[in-house]
């Protein structure tokens, strides 16, 4: 085993060194089982553009129901449980003996031995909430046991099972598709791509700003530049492609293994999603067009590297892979994607280099914020202190200022949420209009993409409010006295389901008791439902019961819900 784990960290070693083209794992050496027992089919795949992260896993299909059972892929012990109403929802993380972690998430339940540890934490620790881990070989599981079965709890949109392989030591997420043959004669698509002039070093058909460009498709698999036509441009240019994968017999979108960019044959970029870190996960956002994603939640990758972008899945940059059209002459330029199985697609256009003059750039009153370096946005009613290293690029950033009758500030506009940040900056925003004791029923919340304004935070310190956030935008400050609602939905087969809400700052935690005693009701988070199945273990069948359920919300407004209720 020593020999086995001696050899696996070389690999880790040789791909982190010559990453990403010699990731190689051999399938017959670790023999992984499927996690289930129904044909295979995914609806996700490794590295996929998601919401702030890469996909860190894979996802499999359960013919659209929950309760399939779902099985260890190897010999092993549990080494963490999780539960949650959001993110991976049931989850379980196995450790292997060959290296590899296996994780299975969004599980509707564990298996009785397993869910009888789980519940035992829950009631220690009063929380439907838990996530715990547990020492080496205490609790062992052999390849193709059942552990659980599939669901949709947490952040899921459909049942399904997630799916990860991590490298046990680094906690790195794997490509799984290196320990599974699961068929793929499909090759990617392109949509379509953009030409990104660089702010006054560059001009795309002689302006300054992106332009997005259609394509088509004269032989399978071989994209160009609609009719052919060259683009004219100056300077330092920026490429991004709109491209996904397909499998066969299914209608899901997958995100590409690699895309490679050729200039007059000469690689100048390339990006491969073998393994990531979750330290780096957010980097996504520098790798797409953030703005598009914002705007039209479309993903468009980028092919050139962002001054602060610090994701491992490039190779080969030259000019950190933008074009530099300095020469008046025909650029040919080549993308080529694949898929992990080798199916490639093209994409071909040319650009013609046309001298001209590249105007200068008006900041206006923007500040220049280095991304290098911390910095402040100061003035006596707000106060904005953003990390160093939190902008892809340097900002110039831009703030305004305006009153508000409804907030209990003026509202503030910082910069734009079309510009990505990576770590949590403090917010400082001066209460107006104060009239409450209670100053934690204040809340700063930002305005979302559908015009309405979500919960940030409500520390209270010397006439400001506080909070911590990875946006930019509009912030006001907003008030919520009102406590959640608790809605009695069923009573149904010893289940008794609540549907709950908060219209202003949203659920914060809550408790659920049975004849006085903490109580095991579980939430999940997207259907605003909380849960209470009657618990044979701990409960007399055939009795009256109490039934109490407190919800409370961020702002700390109370409801609660009592009831007897005959089981
Ligand atoms: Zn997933």
């Amino acid at each position: 085993m020593l020999l086995l784990m001696q050899r696996f960290i070389f690999i880790i070693l040789s791909l982190s060194f010559f990453l990403p083209i010699t990731a190689q794992f051999d399938k017959n050496q670790y023999d992984l089982a499927f996690p289930l027992n129904i044909p295979i089919e995914l609806s996700g795949n490794f590295g996929e553009l998601r919401s702030n992260h890469f996909h860190a896993g894979i996802d499999f299909k359960t013919q659209q129901v929950i309760d399939k059972p779902v099985f260890s892929v190897a010999d092993g012990y549990v080494s963490r449980f999780g539960v949650s109403p959001t993110g991976y929802g049931h989850v379980i993380y196995i450790n292997h003996y060959n290296g590899l972690t296996s994780v299975y998430a969004h599980l509707e339940s564990f298996v009785p031995f397993l869910d009888s540890i789980v519940q035992a934490k829950q009631h220690e620790e009063r929380s439907f909430a838990v996530d715990f881990t547990l020492p080496k070989d205490e609790v062992k599981v052999r390849r193709l046991e059942q552990i659980g079965w599939s669901g949709n709890t947490g952040s899921s949109g459909g049942p399904h099972v997630h799916f990860e392989l991590r490298d046990t030591y680094t906690e790195e997420p794997l490509n799984p598709f290196f320990f599974y043959d699961i068929e793929d004669t499909v090759r990617p698509r392109v949509n379509k791509f953009l030409l990104y002039p660089v702010s006054a070093e560059g001009l795309v058909e002689g302006a300054s700003r992106k332009r997005t460009f259609i394509v088509e498709q004269p032989q399978a698999g071989a994209y160009r530049h609609k009719g052919n036509v060259a683009i004219k441009a100056w300077g330092r240019v920026g490429l991004g492609v709109h491209s996904y994968d397909y499998m066969p017999n299914a209608n899901n979108i997958y995100g590409v293994h690699s895309v490679r960019v050729l200039v007059d044959g000469n690689e100048v970029f390339m990006y491969q999603m073998d393994r990531f870190s979750f330290d780096k996960t957010r980097y996504m956002n520098a790798f797409i067009d953030y703005e598009e994603w914002y705007k039209t939640r479309s993903m468009m990758m980028q092919l050139f590297r962002l001054p602060n972008n610090r994701l491992d899945n490039y190779a080969n940059l030259v000019n950190d892979g933008y074009l530099l059209i300095n020469e008046e002459r025909t650029y040919a330029v080549e993308t080529i994607i694949k898929d992990f199985h080798g199916n490639t697609t093209t994409l071909k256009f040319s650009i013609q280099g046309v001298k001209q003059e590249i105007p200068k750039v008006e900041h206006g009153n923007a500040v220049l914020m280095p991304y290098e370096q911390e910095n402040v946005f100061e003035n006596t009613d707000i106060k904005f202190t953003i990390p160093a290293g939190s902008f892809y690029d340097n900002v110039y950033f831009n703030y305004s200022v305006r009153n508000d009758a409804k907030s209990f500030s003026d509202v503030h506009d910082l910069h734009l949420p079309t510009v990505p940040l990576h770590n949590f900056a403090e917010l400082r925003m001066r209460l107006k209009n104060d009239s409450l004791s209670d100053k934690n029923k204040y809340y700063i919340a930002r305005k979302n993409r559908l015009n309405g304004f979500d919960y940030v935070g409500n520390e209270y310190e010397d006439g400001f409010m506080i909070a911590k956030t990875r946006e930019l935008g509009q912030y006001a400050i907003l008030l919520d006295n009102e406590a959640p609602t608790i809605r009695l939905a069923t009573v149904n087969n010893g289940h008794v389901v609540f549907k709950v809400s908060d219209t202003q700052s949203g659920v914060s935690h809550y408790n659920g008791y049975v004849n006085n005693d903490w109580a095991l009701f579980k939430y999940d988070r997207k259907t605003n439902t909380i849960t209470y199945k009657f618990d044979r273990m701990r409960l007399e069948k055939g009795n009256v019961h109490h039934i109490e359920l407190r919800v409370f919300d961020k702002c700390g407004n109370e409801a609660v819900y009592q009831n007897q209720v005959w089981w």
